[in-house]
């Protein structure tokens, strides 16, 4: 497996899936969210809507992973996963995190997808400190078994936010 840091807009990437940093009703949001809906087009909330709630208002607990198409999208595919809210480290931050890398993969793999791009999940409103954010996604992507998608992006919204993640890749590999 290949994992890549870069800096942009995941939305322009042309990889055979980009992942959301969804929030559990998958109905849209802000940041990285709000983005990929726009640049999706209403068709992606059509299709989300049609995802079966799991408890009222809950289409993906957080940790879990759900796949939709890309529609206006240059990705084929769009895999909404929910990061944690950081909420001091002790509440099991860490462990949710590396299940939405992982479970995400796992998606990737069934749908037989050779390349992936993340974004920084739960590093923007949800507030998980980058550095140790960075640090949980490179560990669960490189603990990811064999038969995944060959090529994996890291699309981060900042040179400052991928140098974290360079770091993070550097001491993780
Ligand atoms: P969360 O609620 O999981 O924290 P956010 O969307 O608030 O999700 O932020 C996650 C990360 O995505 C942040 O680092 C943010 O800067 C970044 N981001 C926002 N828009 C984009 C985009 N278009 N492409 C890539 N990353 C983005």
């Amino acid at each position: 497996m290949d994992i890549q840091i870069i800096t942009g807009d995941i939305t322009s990437l042309d990889v055979d899936a980009i992942v959301n940093a969804a929030n559990p009703t998958l109905l849209g949001g802000g940041g990285v969210d709000g983005a990929i809906h726009r640049a999706a087009g209403p068709r992606l909330l059509q299709a989300c809507r049609a995802i079966p709630e799991v408890s009222p208002g809950v289409r993906c607990p957080t940790r879990e992973a759900r796949i939709t198409l890309g529609f206006d999208l240059p990705a084929q595919y769009v895999i909404h996963t929910v990061g944690p809210v950081w909420n001091g480290g002790g509440s099991r931050e860490p462990d949710l995190l590396a299940r939405c890398y992982r479970q995400s993969m796992t998606l990737a793999m069934e749908y037989d997808l050779a390349s992936i791009a993340f974004p920084a999940i739960s590093c923007g409103v949800y507030g998980y400190p980058p550095e140790q954010a960075s640090r949980v996604a490179v560990r669960s992507l490189l603990d990811t078994p064999n038969g995944g998608p060959e090529r994996v992006l890291i699309c981060c919204f900042s040179d400052a936010m991928a140098d974290i993640w360079r770091n993070a890749l550097n001491d993780e590999a």
